[in-house]
């Protein structure tokens, strides 16, 4: 997760919402990394999630089946990601912040614990919350007007969150 929260902390220089994934193999090793690239790309999709897990795909040369794989993920998959995460049949999915606006894994919604999914991953949310939580909140706060900035909810809560992880 550490790693992961180094991606975020590099997503800060494009302007992006720091949200940072790693995945790693059966035996632990890193073989996919992303940061939100959203606005460095210009693609909606450019979340890390999905960016970790491409690399991923491309690292193990395997096809996108990315069974037994750990997706780590500083903040709650949003539903596009927690839908790529079943659709690489990730084993396991580490998340650190939750995100009570626009979390699917057990927040707003819980995709890929939904009765309806056959074969659903392993979930471990919470860890490292507080810096994973921390590094948004700082963001966003860099984002408001002076003298809105005291902690908490984003000024504008429907300007530019969620939607990053
Ligand atoms: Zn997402």
């Amino acid at each position: 997760m550490r790693l992961a929260l180094a991606q975020a902390r590099a997503a800060l220089d494009t302007g992006d919402v720091p949200v940072g994934a790693v995945v790693l193999d059966r035996s632990g090793s890193v073989v996919g990394t992303g940061r939100n690239a959203r606005e460095a790309t210009g693609d909606p999709t450019a979340h890390a999630e999905i960016l970790a897990l491409r690399h991923a795909a491309a690292t193990m040369s395997q096809g996108w089946r990315l069974a037994g794989t750990t997706l780590l993920v500083t903040l709650e998959p949003c539903p596009m990601c927690a839908g790529a995460v079943l659709a690489a049949r990730v084993s396991r999915l580490v998340f650190g912040a939750y995100d009570e606006r626009a979390g699917a894994v057990g927040s707003t919604w819980d995709l890929v614990r939904d009765r309806q999914v056959a074969v659903r991953p392993e979930v471990i949310g919470g860890v490292l919350a507080e810096p994973c939580g921390a590094l948004l909140l700082d963001f966003f706060a860099g984002h408001r007007q002076p003298g809105t900035a005291a902690l908490g909810r984003p000024a504008k809560p429907d300007a530019d969150r969620p939607g990053a992880g």
